[in-house]
């Protein structure tokens, strides 16, 4: 349970700009980075020590990136299982396979949150099309069919109105082993980011509020505007589910707020971007505390400086980025990527409001 000493070498599966940040936040306290992936020139790459472009299955490529680093950890949860496995015999995996597992498959993380006393939206599982058509009239009459491994911003679901036509549904996902879910008119989405230490330490920021487009994240804002009672009961609620799952690292609970219920829809086993405002907007940012936990060093402190906002730069949204740099105290971060794509993350924008000019 020693903390790794600077100098110490942490792997990280995935090079996306997730990877990028961990890593930049890992150079100041003396650690250096080494990204496993299978993407070639991926966007962590060009600030990291080495790089390994290889598959997640790849035994002899895993075998030496784990003969080389002295910790794993991740920044893109669906890496295989096997994956982890065989890393986890040679070195260790923070967060463990457990909380991936749980986090990979929608049915298995609903189940689990339900097992710990939080709620979810109504949910069944549908591996045919005669389950759809059986689970329809007790979950609908509005409701998401999802696939339970590999959706991400929208990506594998489908909205299914009254009167929809289950069969299209069905093939629209391909036939894929899927969960159906309630659809729940929500009042907002927010997301709380707990950070876990190996001493079983918990501590987090407020609650997020997100707010999406297109089904991708747009802009987050904290903290969230909410009651004393739901800011307690958000945090509770995350805060249960990193102790359950016996977590290391930072992981974040997506949650719809519907009425005076919050219901979780999504838990993520990685820094997530709700929390990008956290470089410049807390104490300690997600991505160094992240590093933290998973090299068994201290927590840093969660406060906020002040009100934050986090602006996505998606696609075209890049180009506005000459004229962010020229608004004073806006905080531009560019993931490094070249080829500009619509839904593309390409950068965030962070402002912070100080409490003292907060109106
Ligand atoms: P997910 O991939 O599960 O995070 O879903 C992406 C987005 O779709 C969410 O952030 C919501 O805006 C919306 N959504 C997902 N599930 C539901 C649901 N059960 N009811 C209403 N909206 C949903």
């Amino acid at each position: 349970m020693a903390p790794l000493p600077p100098g110490s070498r942490i792997g990280i599966l995935g090079g996306g700009q997730l990877g990028r940040m961990l890593a930049l936040a890992a150079a100041p306290l003396g650690f250096r980075c080494h990204v496993f992936g299978p993407e070639a020139a991926p966007p962590a790459a060009q600030v990291v020590e080495a790089v390994t472009i290889a598959d997640y299955l790849d035994e002899a490529a895993l075998g030496t990136f784990a003969g080389s680093v002295d910790v794993v950890t991740l920044e893109f949860e669906n890496v295989p299982a096997a994956c982890l496995e065989f890393l986890a015999e040679r070195v260790p995996v923070r967060p463990g396979a457990r909380a991936l597992a749980t986090a990979q498959d929608r049915l298995v993380e609903k189940d689990f949150a339900n097992s710990v006393g939080a709620t979810t939206a109504p949910y069944a599982a549908v591996d045919s099309l005669d389950d759809l058509k059986g689970a329809m009239p007790r979950i609908g009459p509005r409701a998401v069919l999802k696939t339970r491994r590999l959706g991400y911003d929208g990506k594998g679901q489908v909205m299914l109105e009254q009167g929809a036509d289950l069969d299209q549904a069905w093939q629209a996902l391909g036939g894929a082993a899927s969960i159906l879910e309630g659809y729940i008119p929500f009042d907002g989405e927010i997301s709380v980011i707990a950070a876990r230490a190996l001493d079983g330490t918990i501590a987090t920021y407020p609650p997020i509020a997100n707010h999406h487009r297109n089904h991708i994240l747009d802009r987050s804002v904290v903290p969230a505007d909410l009651d004393t009672r739901q800011v307690g009961r958000a945090v509770a609620i995350a805060t249960d589910l990193a102790t359950a799952l016996d977590y290391v690292g930072v992981l974040a609970v997506e949650m719809f707020v519907v009425d005076d219920e919050l219901l979780v829809n999504e838990i993520a086993p990685r820094v997530h971007n709700s929390g990008h405002w956290s470089i410049e907007g807390a104490v300690t940012s997600q991505f160094e505390q992240h590093i933290r936990a998973i090299c068994g060093l201290p927590l840093g402190a969660m406060a906020l400086l002040g009100r934050v906002e986090m602006q996505n730069l998606i696609g075209d949204d890049v180009g506005r980025v000459p004229g962010l740099l020229a608004e004073p105290g806006a905080h531009v971060h560019l993931y490094g990527k070249t080829a500009v794509r619509p839904g593309r993350k390409m950068g965030h924008v962070t402002r912070v409001i100080p409490w003292n000019a907060v109106p």
